[in-house]
This record gives C-alpha cells, sequence and structure tokens, in this order.
C-alpha cells in the first residue's frame, strides 16, 4: 500500500507542484466540440472556449507556463482577446494561467471559495502539499456564490455551484445552446477522480453534482470533463454508476466497524479497477478517499 501511495504521489503531486514540472515538451491542442465551443488540452484541467461574435471566453487555463502556448492556439481560431476566464475550482492545473490571463485583459470570474482558498496557503492531505497563497493579480475579480449568467456569442452560459463534491469551491458550465458542459473536476472521464477531501470534497457531492448536471442535460450533451476525453451522456453515467456502487461497498464495510486499512484491503473497487483504475488515481487511493469523506 505504501508502494502504491508512493506511485500515485510522484504522479498526481505534479498539479500542485506546477513550478517543479517540466512543461518544455507540452503541446497544446484545440479539439472542436459544438459549433464556437473548443476544448483545449495541455497539461492540466482541460479548458473550454467559446468563440464568436461577442468575443472569446474561456473556462480554467491549465498552468502559468502554457500561457502562451494556450493564448497561441486560441489565436489559431480567433483574432479575438480572451475577454472572460471562469474558473470550475481553486486547483492550481485549473486556475494557474490567471494571472497572465488577466494581465493580457480578462476578466477573472470564480465561485466566491475560488478566490478564499486562493487566497491563503492551502494542504492537500492526500499529497502532502502546501499550497501557497496567489498573488492578487491571480484572484477572480468577479465572485459569485450561487449562480452566473453570461449571455455570449448567441448563447446563454450558466455557471452554477454545487454543493461540495470535487471541492468546496466546484462550479459547472453549461453552454446551453450549444449543448455542452464543462464539468470542472466532478467529472473525470474514464478514470476514478481525485475528491480533494482537504477542500471540503466528497464522494456523496461528487455523485450528486453528477445526478445534477444529467438531470439538466439532454441524450445530446457533449462534456468536456475536468480531466480526460471529451464525453457522452453515456459516458457520465457509466461514471455516475461506479462511483455508487464503490460508495455504497465502501459504506457498508465502514458501517460494519472496518478501519481505513480494512476497506482498503477488501478491494472493493477490483471489478472495476481494469476500466477505472488506470488513470492517476488508484483503485486502492480511490477507495481511501471514498472511505474520508463518508460520514
Ligand atoms: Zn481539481
Amino acid at each position: 500500500m505504501k508502494a502504491g501511495f508512493a506511485a500515485v504521489f510522484v504522479l498526481v503531486a505534479a498539479p500542485a507542484l506546477a513550478q517543479q514540472q517540466d512543461f518544455s515538451k507540452v503541446e497544446v491542442k484545440a479539439e472542436k466540440v459544438a459549433e464556437g465551443v473548443y476544448m483545449l488540452t495541455g497539461s492540466g484541467g482541460n479548458i473550454g472556449l467559446s468563440v464568436g461574435k461577442s468575443g472569446t471566453y474561456l473556462i480554467d487555463d491549465q498552468y502559468a507556463p502554457l500561457s502562451d502556448r494556450i493564448l497561441a492556439a486560441i489565436k489559431a481560431i480567433t483574432p479575438d482577446p480572451v475577454r472572460f476566464v471562469v474558473n470550475t475550482h481553486w486547483h492550481g492545473d485549473h486556475t494557474g494561467g490567471n494571472e497572465n490571463m488577466g494581465k493580457a485583459g480578462a476578466l477573472l470570474i470564480a465561485h466566491e471559495n475560488v478566490r478564499r482558498r486562493m487566497s491563503s496557503e492551502q494542504f492537500i492531505a492526500l499529497f502532502g502539499n502546501k499550497i501557497p497563497a496567489s498573488p492578487e493579480d491571480a484572484l477572480p475579480v468577479v465572485t459569485f456564490t450561487d449562480a452566473i449568467t453570461f449571455h455570449w456569442n448567441g448563447d446563454e452560459i450558466r455557471v452554477y455551484h454545487v454543493p461540495p463534491a470535487h471541492t468546496d469551491t466546484d462550479s459547472i458550465g453549461h453552454f446551453v445552446r450549444a449543448d455542452v458542459v464543462h464539468t470542472g473536476d466532478v467529472f473525470f472521464n474514464g478514470s476514478y477522480p481525485f475528491i480533494d477531501t482537504s477542500s471540503g470534497g466528497r464522494i456523496d457531492g461528487v455523485i450528486e453534482a453528477a445526478e445534477r448536471v444529467l438531470a439538466g442535460t439532454g441524450p445530446a450533451t457533449r462534456f468536456i470533463p475536468g480531466h480526460g476525453p471529451v464525453g457522452s451522456r453515456a459516458d457520465l453515467q457509466a461514471y455516475r454508476d461506479v462511483l455508487k456502487a464503490v460508495r455504497d461497498r465502501v459504506a457498508k464495510l465502514k458501517a460494519e466497524g472496518k478501519s481505513r486499512d480494512e476497506v482498503i484491503a477488501a478491494k472493493p473497487t477490483a471489478d472495476h479497477d481494469a476500466k477505472w483504475g488506470t488513470g492517476f488515481i488508484k483503485g486502492d487511493v480511490f477507495t481511501g478517499i471514498v472511505y474520508d469523506s463518508l460520514p
């Protein structure tokens, strides 16, 4: 178990230790998701991009060293400068470009808890990581408590906060007309998610948020996940189902009085690991996260 944890640490600690990461080989690529809506990938959380008659609009911005490459990828699609950046949550692999984007003229917007957590030193227990407070220029300028709607590029972009899920700072971005949802890290497409219990994250919240997104969308909706490829409704449903299955097994073992180590040893994810445990969160680590976040 120690070895598994160490391996995960090396891979997953990277987001929060961005300054030690080598970005020189990272290529930023754009994939069209719907008319006027793209997903940008590079390193870190997936970026949502809306272009059109109003201007350029981003959801999340990865890491600071990638800002030039992100802006170049956008420039290949539209000459318009970035007007808004919305952060889905506070993690550095989604907000690391904020300062650069703000200096380039974008207005930074996020749930008030994003600003609160970015304003002070944070600690992510799973990785034993301290994350220093962000500089003033990286902080969201406009904050909201429940939801905010952008009437932009002929679309209605509804950004709404969900109760603690991946963190207590999460928002979902719904491009209503384009029929695209940026889920932030509430959805890891094709792998077990990291749930940041140090930031108020909880398995039940992730399941509830997935249910809410499914309830508010239709059969043809495309999903930009926080991590992983663009997903379909079936992908999000499968993710919700595996989370529920693992959650129920872990909850039962915990209710029987089993310790954290005993629950992990019981391998409640075993039959799902071949499909869902090949990402950066392995079955054992996910079991521990679920155990920790259950009441
Ligand atoms: Zn995250």
